[in-house]
């Protein structure tokens, strides 16, 4: 059986895939081999998480989720994922400060690419990690905390530097959010206005129709935005589809693991693979001007498209963040499962947005490659003299 991404659009072509049981069966792993990198989950929607040679996951080695409530912080197996995680802190008066549209991740692969939420305020997941200890490639255990000078090019590092053991987050105190869609929203509804309306708002839009998902902290003191109307019952991302695998909506307050998910741990997301993704991140100063370039091709993007989701990022500090240095604002789009269909839609939409520095979603479809500073090279060659973890994607990237 050819082993795949989480989609089934990506065939990998490594020859083996192990999955150690101790930390020293690991080491030994990674020692032996000549090109090997680590999996997640699979969730990306291209070749990120292949290998030449061999793949390696950790879901059999031990579980570890260590909670220190008192610095508010936790250190977790890399390949625990946030439906595992969540719930133990929650247990523990504890929450992560976002997350991202689905729990299913693990934690060490939505942190290698950026993975993000929304929100104003929000960071992505990857700058909650305060530390991290990775295997490298003579077998060597390695730790890096926040301050070190290697830390911001090793969080986002899309496996290039070796396989992540185990990562330390900063946790906030447990809070709950209440969730509600509302339709209809008019293109020229005020876009920071309604970004910044709750603790993570959504824009999900076909460039014709516009509904938004806010996510609540408290009850919200207005009754939404001038010119739209409250969904009368829950609703899928995807017009249509049925809302089941969905978080609960229309205000119901929940914990906040359940709530800033669009979908539920227990049940297939999104369109259950049967779908391509790809995001940008730009500015989001640019926002407004971005969404209209995007609208008057809308005609053109429609066919191809499921749905497109419209996100916040704050900034962070973490070299290859998309979200790196700017406040963001992220162009989601679910495609059709037709890579021939899709590939010129994606080039029109990287023309579209190309005025404005876009930078792609790591573990998504895109065309043109983004440039990668000259230190994150040097980290690479420092820390994977040998290239051990390199594989197809990453050296397209730094080769150039
Ligand atoms: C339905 C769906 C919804 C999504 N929603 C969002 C969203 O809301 N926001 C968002 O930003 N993204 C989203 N994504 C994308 C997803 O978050 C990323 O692709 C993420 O990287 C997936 O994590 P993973 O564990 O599956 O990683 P994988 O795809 O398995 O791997 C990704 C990268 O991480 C590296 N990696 C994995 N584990 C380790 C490790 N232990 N050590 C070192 N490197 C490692 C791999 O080598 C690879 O380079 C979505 C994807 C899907 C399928």
């Amino acid at each position: 059986m050819t082993l795949t991404n989480w989609a089934g659009n990506t065939p990998f072509t490594a020859s083996r895939i192990h999955r150690p049981t101790s930390l020293d069966e690991l080491r030994r792993l990674v020692a032996a081999a000549r090109r090997i990198r680590a999996l997640g989950s699979g969730h990306s929607f291209n070749d990120i998480a292949d290998s030449p040679g061999e793949l390696v996951r950790l879901d059999r080695m031990p579980p570890l989720i260590e909670v220190d409530s008192a610095a508010a912080r936790v250190r977790v197996g890399a390949a625990t994922t946030y439906a595992r995680l969540a719930p133990e802190l929650h247990a523990r008066g504890l929450a992560l400060a976002n997350l991202a549209s689905l729990p299913h991740i693990s934690v060490a692969g939505s942190v290698a690419t950026g993975t993000h939420g929304s929100g104003v305020g929000n960071p992505s997941l990857s700058a909650a990690v305060r530390g991290l200890e990775l295997v490298t490639a003579d077998g060597s255990l390695v730790t890096l905390e926040r301050g070190h000078e290697d830390f911001p090019g090793a969080v986002v590092a899309l496996g290039a530097l070796g396989v992540v053991t185990a990562l330390t987050l900063d946790l906030v105190p447990a809070f709950e959010l209440r969730q509600y869609v509302r339709e209809g929203v008019p293109d020229d509804a005020p876009f920071d206005e309604i970004m910044a309306d709750g603790h993570s708002v959504s824009l999900f839009t076909d460039y014709r129709d516009t509904r938004a998902w806010i996510k609540h902290r408290a009850e919200p003191v207005s009754d939404g935005w001038r010119g739209t109307r409250p969904a009368v019952g829950p609703r899928h991302p995807v017009p249509g589809m049925p809302a089941g695998s969905c978080t609960e909506q229309l205000g119901v307050p929940g914990p906040w693991h359940e709530r800033l998910p669009h979908f539920r741990p227990d049940a297939p997301p999104s369109s259950a693979g049967n779908e391509l993704q790809s995001e940008w991140m730009t500015d989001r100063a640019h926002a407004a001007a971005a969404l209209r370039g995007l609208r008057a091709v809308g005609d053109r993007i429609r066919p191809v498209l499921q749905i497109s989701e419209v996100r916040t990022i704050a900034a962070d500090d973490l070299w290859l963040s998309p979200s790196y240095g700017r406040d963001s604002v992220a162009f989601h789009f679910t495609w059709v499962k037709d890579p021939a269909a899709v590939r010129p839609v994606i080039e029109l939409v990287e023309d579209v947005l190309a005025p404005f520095d876009p930078r792609p979603h790591w573990g998504k479809l895109f065309v043109r490659r983004p440039a990668v500073p000259d230190r994150f090279r040097e980290l690479v060659r420092r820390y994977d003299p040998e290239g051990a973890f390199g594989n197809a994607f990453t050296r397209a990237l730094l080769d150039t």
